[in-house]
């Protein structure tokens, strides 16, 4: 497990045994961005993955993805645009809810998909 804090100062927790979201990416992704990235959802139990919307096969689930943000959409984009240029190992970078956050996850086959989910 690995964790981050979010802006209230909340521990979220990430997985970091299997696909390693906080070491190969969330790590290398605050230091080419250089100041702190507030992750607002790491690791979700199963019922609080539902009553948030998330989807079924959420990596959330797994603790394998996080959402991030810098803060506002122009820091988002940075970060948007960093994990892609770095050419972190992640599975889905989602530009969500129009750039409210930057969602990344890892899995055992990192696919290296970019979506951009508007709703
Ligand atoms: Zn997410």
């Amino acid at each position: 497990m690995g964790s981050a804090f979010r802006g209230d100062g909340a521990e979220v927790v990430v997985q970091d045994s299997g696909y390693k979201t906080v070491s190969l990416v969330l790590d290398p992704l605050r230091e080419a961005y250089g100041k702190p990235i507030n992750v607002n959802s790491g690791y979700r139990c199963p019922k609080l993955n539902k009553a948030v919307g998330g989807s079924s096969t959420s990596r959330h689930v797994l603790g394998r993805a996080a959402d991030n943000t810098g803060g506002s959409k122009v820091e988002n984009k940075k970060l948007f645009d960093l994990v892609k240029s770095l050419k972190l190992p992640f599975d889905q970078l989602i530009w969500e809810k129009g750039g409210v956050w930057v969602h990344v996850s890892c899995s055992p086959r990192n696919r290296r998909q970019v979506l951009s989910i508007s709703k």
